[in-house]
C-alpha cells in the first residue's frame, strides 16, 4: 500500500491514545493513522435486521442484541460455557462446548453482545449453540452504540478489550482519526482516471468504509480501496517488467529449422492445437534480442514437457545450452529419461545433475556442462550451485515453479548473460491470481488435453468404507495395476491422530493389501532410498505405494490406476487435483478415492468439487473462492498479503482495469 502523506502520524498523537493504548495497538500492527484507518471492519452489523429475542423464529439464522445477565462454566464430561443474555423482551441461553474454559475470561456480566446463529428450543427455553458473537458495547454502557443502521465490527484482541479498545472504544478512535485527519488526505489518483473508472475519492472512501450510511456506500468504498491495492501491485509488476526489459539484452535464438521439425516427426502423435500455439509464442520470444520471461501454465498431462523440449532444442540449434530445473530428484531423473529418449536420437546430449550423483559421475557431468558438450542439462537445485558453470546457457526452464522461490529462478537465469526464462506450472492458477503473482511475466496457457484421455472416476467416501476401498485396490492389483495411497504430513505439534505414511504402511500390511508388494515413499527418506523406491514402483516391483505428497509433482507411472487419499480434507483442492493427475495416464480406466476424515458439511462441499470436474482451472478457481490465495498456493506469497480489501476471487474486473492503467502509465515513461 502506498503511503498517504497526511496519515503518517503516530497513533499516539490521537486524542485518547496514551502509551498503553498505543502499545496494544502496536501489537496488532497499528502504529500510524494510516494503519488505523486501514484496519478495516471485519464485518458490519445491519441493525435494521435485528430481532427482539421474543420474536425469534426458531430454526432460522438471526442476529440478536442483548446484555449478558449471567455467565456460568459447567464442568463435567462435556464441559460447557453458558451465557444468559436478555434484551428486555426475553432471555436466551448461549452455549459453547468448544473452548468453554477459555471463553469464561472473555465475557463479563453487563457486556452487550450481538449474537448470530440458529435458535432452538431446548428444555423449555430458547438456546443458541456456538453463536457468532460480537461485542457491541461494554459494561455499564446504557445505550446501544451509534444508532446508524450499519455498524462496523472490528477484530479485537483480549488486550484491546482490557485497554478499552473493544468495538466501541476502537470505533470512537477511528471516528476521531477520520474527523481530524482525513480531510487533509490528498487523492493520489488523478480525477480523470477516477471519473473514467467510476471510483470514489480516497477521503470519502476511508470515511465510508468505516461509517457507511448504506450498503451501497460500503461497496463503493471497498471498490475504491481495492483498486488502490491492485494498482499498487500492478505498478510494481510493471516496473519490474520494464526494468527487466531494459536490462534484458539476450542472445537471440533463431527459430529451429532442423531439430524441432525432426522431434515432431519422431513423435507417435501430433501436438495439440494448444501446444502448437504456445510453442509458437515461445519460439517468437526466443528470437528476440530481449530476454524472455514467460509463464507456461497447463493442466496435469497437458504435455508441457514436449513444449519445453522444443524450446530447448531451439536453443541447442542456435548453439546455446538449455537447463531444466525440477523440484525433486525423482522428477529430474524422470525428465532426463524422457528427454534423452527424444533428444539423443537427434544427436543432442542430455546431462543429469542432481545432489545424489556419485562423485565420479558428478565430475563428468560438470565437465560436460562446462565444455558445452551437454546441450541440455536437467537437474534439481544442484544446478544453481556455484561450481556449476555453463559454457553458454541460453534458456532456463523451471518446472513446477511454485516449488521454487523467485531467488532460485533468478539464480538459474543468472548462470549466463541474457538467459531466456520459461517457468512452468501444472498447478493452474486462476487468471486473477496469475496476474497478481506473476503479472510481470508473459503468459502462455495450454488449455487442452491430448485427445483420448479418460476422466479419472473420482469418489468421496467416509473412513468407515476403507476396507471396501482397499479390497477394490487389491482387485485392481490382481488385474496387474498399481495403487497409490497418500497420507497427509504429520506436523510435530499436532495432537490429532492423523496417520503418517509409515503408520499407514503398517496398517496396509494388516488389511486387504497385505499380500501385495508394498513400498513406502516420503520426504524424510534418504535420497537414495527415495530413488530406489520410485524406480521400483515405476517398473512394477512395488504394487502399492504408501506415500506423502512427494508424488504430487510429475511422477509418471502409467500403469497406476488407483489413487487413494487419506484425510483428503487436509489437502487443498489444487493439490488433490495434482495427486489425481498421477493416475489416468495410461489407457485403462483409473480411479481416485478421497477418504474424508471429517464429515463437516463445508469440507464435504469443498471436496465434492473434485468429483464434479476434472478441469484444473475450474478447480483452482473454486479453491480460490473457498480458501483464499495463500492456501491455494500452499504458501504465503509476498505481495498478496498486502491485499487487505481486494479479493482475487471477486475483483477480476478491477484487477484488470488496475493492470491496464498501471502498465500504460509505466510504459509511457
Ligand atoms: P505435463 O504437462 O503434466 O508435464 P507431460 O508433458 O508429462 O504433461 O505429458 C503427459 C503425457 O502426455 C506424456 O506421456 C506425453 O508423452 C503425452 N503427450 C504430450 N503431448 C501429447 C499429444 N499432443 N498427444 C498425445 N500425447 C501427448
Ligand atoms: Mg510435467
Amino acid at each position: 500500500m502506498a503511503q498517504i502523506a497526511a496519515l503518517q502520524i503516530p497513533v499516539s498523537q490521537l486524542r485518547g491514545v496514551g502509551h498503553r493504548r498505543a502499545a496494544v495497538l502496536g501489537e496488532v500492527g497499528i502504529s500510524t493513522l494510516q494503519d488505523l484507518l486501514y484496519y478495516l471492519p471485519r464485518r458490519y452489523l445491519d441493525r435494521s435486521l435485528i430481532v427482539p429475542i421474543a420474536q425469534v423464529p426458531p430454526g432460522q439464522e438471526v442476529t440478536l442484541i442483548g446484555k449478558v445477565r449471567q455467565k456460568r462454566f459447567i464442568p463435567g464430561a462435556r464441559p460447557r460455557f453458558v451465557l444468559i443474555v436478555e434484551d428486555g423482551s426475553e432471555e436466551i441461553a448461549c452455549v459453547w462446548f468448544q473452548g468453554a474454559r477459555y471463553l469464561q475470561r472473555h465475557f463479563d456480566e453487563g457486556d452487550v453482545l450481538a449474537l448470530s446463529g440458529r435458535v432452538e428450543h431446548f428444555q423449555g427455553r430458547l438456546q443458541i449453540t456456538h453463536p457468532e458473537c460480537e461485542f457491541v458495547a461494554g459494561t455499564g454502557e446504557p445505550e446501544l452504540l451509534h444508532t446508524g443502521g450499519i455498524v462496523p465490527l472490528y477484530t479485537t484482541s483480549a488486550d484491546m478489550k482490557d485497554k478499552g479498545l473493544r468495538s466501541r472504544g476502537f470505533r470512537r478512535l477511528v471516528h476521531t482519526a477520520i474527523e481530524e485527519f482525513v480531510p487533509q488526505v490528498q487523492d493520489p489518483l488523478p480525477a480523470e482516471l477516477r471519473q473514467r473508472l467510476g471510483l470514489c475519492g480516497l477521503a470519502e472512501s476511508l470515511r465510508q468504509i468505516h461509517f457507511p450510511r448504506s450498503w451501497e456506500e460500503v461497496a463503493l468504498a471497498r471498490r475504491r480501496l481495492a483498486f488502490d491495492e491492485c494498482f499498487a501491485l500492478q505498478l510494481r509488476l510493471a516496473h519490474l517488467r520494464q526494468a527487466r526489459r531494459r536490462a534484458g539484452v539476450a542472445r537471440p535464438l533463431a527459430r529451429s529449422q532442423r531439430l524441432v521439425p525432426a522431434l515432431l516427426a519422431s513423435l507417435p502423435f501430433a501436438l495439440t492445437g494448444a501446444q502448437q500455439r504456445v510453442l509458437g509464442e515461445i519460439a517468437a520470444d526466443l528470437e528476440q534480442p530481449v530476454r524472455m520471461s514467460r509463464l507456461l501454465q497447463g493442466d496435469v498431462g497437458s504435455g508441457k514437457t514436449l513444449v519445453a523440449l522444443a524450446a530447448m532444442l531451439q536453443a541447442a540449434e542456435a548453439g546455446c545450452q538449455a537447463a531444466l530445473m525440477a523440484p525433486t530428484e525423482i522428477l529430474a531423473e524422470q525428465h532426463a529419461a524422457t528427454l534423452r529418449a527424444l533428444a539423443e536420437p537427434l544427436g543432442i546430449r542430455v546431462e543429469l545433475l542432481v545432489g545424489g550423483l556419485p562423485a565420479a559421475r558428478r565430475r563428468q557431468a560438470l565437465a560436460a556442462i562446462a565444455s558445452g558438450e551437454a546441450s541440455i542439462v536437467v537437474g534439481t537445485h544442484a544446478l544453481i550451485q556455484d561450481e556449476v558453470a555453463f559454457a553458454a546457457l541460453g534458456l532456463a526452464v523451471i518446472d513446477e515453479q511454485h516449488r521454487f522461490g523467485v531467488a532460485q529462478r533468478e539464480e538459474l537465469q543468472g548462470k549466463g548473460p541474457g538467459v531466456h526464462l520459461l517457468v512452468m506450472t501444472a498447478t493452474p492458477i486462476p487468471r486473477t491470481l496469475a496476474l497478481a503473482l506473476y503479472g510481470d511475466l508473459e503468459s502462455s496457457v495450454i488449455d487442452e488435453l491430448p485427445p483420448g484421455r479418460k476422466p479419472v472416476r473420482t469418489a468421496l467416501r467416509g473412513a468407515e468404507r476403507r476396507p471396501q476401498i482397499l479390497a477394490f485396490a487389491a482387485a485392481q492389483i490382481r488385474e496387474g495395476r498399481q495403487v497409490y495411497v497418500v497420507y497427509p504430513l504429520v506436523e510435530e505439534s499436532e495432537k490429532l491422530a492423523i496417520k503418517s505414511a509409515s503408520e499407514g504402511l503398517a496398517e496396509l500390511k494388516e488389511g486387504p493389501l497385505g499380500g501385495v508388494a508394498l513400498g513406502l515413499l516420503h520426504g524424510q527418506l534418504p535420497a537414495e532410498e527415495k530413488n530406489r523406491v520410485a524406480r521400483a514402483f515405476k517398473v512394477g516391483e512395488i504394487q502399492a505405494l504408501a506415500c506423502t505428497t512427494v508424488v504430487e509433482v510429475g511422477v509418471d507411472v502409467p500403469n497406476a490406476t488407483v489413487m487413494i487419499v487419506e484425510h483428503a480434507e487436509r489437502f487443498g483442492l489444487a493439490q488433490l487435483h495434482q495427486l489425481r493427475g498421477r493416475v489416468g495416464r495410461g489407457a485403462a480406466q483409473s480411479y481416485c478415492i478421497l477418504i474424508a476424515g471429517s464429515q463437516a458439511a463445508q469440507e464435504t462441499e469443498r471436496l465434492k468439487v473434485l468429483c464434479q470436474t476434472q478441469d484444473g482451472f475450474e478447480i483452482a478457481r473454486r479453491d480460490l473462492e473457498l480458501r483464499g490465495p495463500g492456501e491455494v498456493l500452499g504458501l504465503r506469497q509476498a505481495g498478496l498479503s498486502e491485499l487487505l480489501v481486494a479479493d482475487l476471487a471477486r475483483d477480476e474486473g478491477l484487477l484488470m482495469a488496475a493492470r491496464e492503467e498501471a502498465f500504460r502509465l509505466v510504459e509511457a515513461r
